[in-house]
């Protein structure tokens, strides 16, 4: 049997730090850069007798977040506790969801190679995060800042069949989350972080093989590499006739492979029980329909809004919807714009490479909707040229202000009077006899030339099309 003829079943576990004020059983923050240890009480250290108070807001974003993603909303769930000793949990047991979690079933469609494909969820439920390991050669140090944080837990079926099919889903739920608001969604700070599991098997079987387990995973691109790699070994394994084992790796990033780390644990090695500190969660029927009613857009749909509303095309659509604050940023300019492709073309290009070059994120852009979609009716009006509007939109995003006011400051008024424009044109035409020659010998390319040397003597502000009219009359006469 060759390679081509195994398939591979890719399950992905995902915890999601949610966007709360307070951690999940105590009033602590809900924050990161604070020096260790110093967002801490005796609940979130873990201290015998300290009682679990449930957050909320934890549970109406998790249910925010199963709605979004279609799931059946569990009118009661309990919580469990998940004993197991490690430093970094001081209880030595993780409070979370066994049997009853918030959220049921689930799915999420991804463009494939093959088309659209809806990936199926088992569950989301509530958990908190724990504290955070940090090695230092032969030393360790533990921060409880993070000990406490609401983590959502979203499971998916093994639908997945590649690492791009990984990456796909992964990006489109990012998505779904910053759209929520769910999460801040920040990879690098460890908002979203995941366990992928992967089995592979003959493509004449349909049952699937024996699965491994990388854990812990915090960027999707590392996600993507051990998946490539822990697939091709899993098929080179079964090509040489050995017994896949079921187990947990560990993603060496450097080296590039995953390593065996311990055998694979089964949930009865955790002996969950019921949370004897906690109530179950009952939910009313209003409690889901109110946040039904908050759920926002979903990108999937604002994308064909967009086409479809604006007349954009999809990459444009695709490119402004990716991010919720930008597409926000787009439909207030194009509210007090006309020309909606204009909008689109300055939001994708001039701002996103003048915020990325800041390293500013758009919220915080100077140049107000109403500023960009003025600059916008300045160029078609062709009171301004684009040369010009390029400038004005510079110091818009560096300092601010309106655009009639920086053009007036500035005189980056387009010149359209054709009496001024003529001396130049006039002066061209004395100086340049070599290309007044070859334009008139039907070379257009020195028009071109031509019309670049009155724009360079007019600073740039004579209107290219008032240049052009004028030379081709004065050399055709
Ligand atoms: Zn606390
Ligand atoms: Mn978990």
């Amino acid at each position: 049997m060759n390679e081509t003829s195994y398939l591979a079943s890719v399950g992905l576990e995902i915890h999601v730090q949610l966007r709360t004020n307070s951690k999940i059983w105590c009033r602590c923050a809900n924050r990161t850069g604070q020096p260790p240890n110093t967002d801490v009480c005796p609940v979130c250290l873990g201290y015998p007798g300290a009682l679990p108070v449930l957050n909320r807001r934890a549970v109406e974003l998790t249910v925010k977040a199963g709605l979004m993603l279609g799931c059946e909303i569990n009118r009661l769930s309990k919580w469990d506790r998940k004993n197991y000793y490690y430093p970094d949990m001081a209880k030595n047991y993780q409070i979370s969801q066994y049997d009853f979690p918030l959220c049921l079933g689930g799915r999420l469609a991804i463009d494939t190679e093959t088309g659209p494909r809806s990936i199926r969820l088992v569950r989301i439920h509530l958990e908190e995060d724990v504290a955070k390991n940090t090695h230092h050669g032969n030393r360790s140090t533990i921060d409880f800042n993070r000990a406490g944080t609401p983590l959502m837990e979203i499971v998916t079926e093994p639908d997945l069949s590649s690492a791009d099919e990984a990456m796909a889903f992964l990006q489109a739920l990012k998505e779904i989350l910053a759209y929520g608001e769910i999460s801040d969604c920040n990879l690098e700070e460890g908002n979203i972080r995941c366990d992928v599991n992967c089995s592979v098997r003959p493509a004449s079987r349909e049952d699937l093989g024996i699965k491994t387990e990388i854990k812990n995973m915090n960027t999707f691109r590392g996600v993507h590499r051990a998946l490539t790699y822990e697939i091709r070994r899993q098929v080179a394994e079964c090509v040489r006739g050995h017994a896949i084992v079921q187990e947990t790796r560990r993603w060496d990033d450097e080296a590039g492979i995953t390593l065996s780390m311990r055998s694979k644990e089964y949930a009865h090695d955790y002996r969950y029980f019921p949370e004897p500190d906690l109530v179950p969660v009952r939910l009313r029927d209003a409690d889901v329909e109110s946040l039904r009613e908050q759920m926002p857009e979903l990108p999937k749909v604002r994308r064909e809004r967009f086409v479809r509303h604006y007349g954009l095309p999809e990459y444009d659509a695709g490119v402004l919807v990716a991010d919720k604050a930008v597409a926000d940023y787009f439909e207030a300019a194009a509210a007090s714009s006309e020309n909606y492709k204009a909008v689109s073309n300055w939001v994708m290009t001039e701002m996103l490479r003048a915020l990325s070059e800041r390293d500013t994120p758009i919220s915080e852009t100077r140049v107000r909707p109403e500023s960009l979609a003025r600059l916008i009716e300045l160029v078609d009006r062709r009171e301004i040229n684009s040369t010009a509007a390029k400038q004005v939109f510079q110091i818009l995003f560096d300092e601010g202000g309106w655009p009639d006011d920086i053009v007036k400051e500035k005189a980056l008024a387009q010149v359209s009077d054709a009496g001024a424009i003529e001396a130049y044109v006039d002066q061209v035409i004395r100086e340049q006899p070599k290309s007044v020659e070859s334009f008139r010998a039907g070379k257009d390319a020195a028009l071109q030339h031509l019309v670049g040397q009155v724009m360079r003597l007019s600073k740039g502000k004579a209107n290219p099309q008032v240049v052009i009219g004028l030379l081709r009359n004065k050399l055709t006469e």
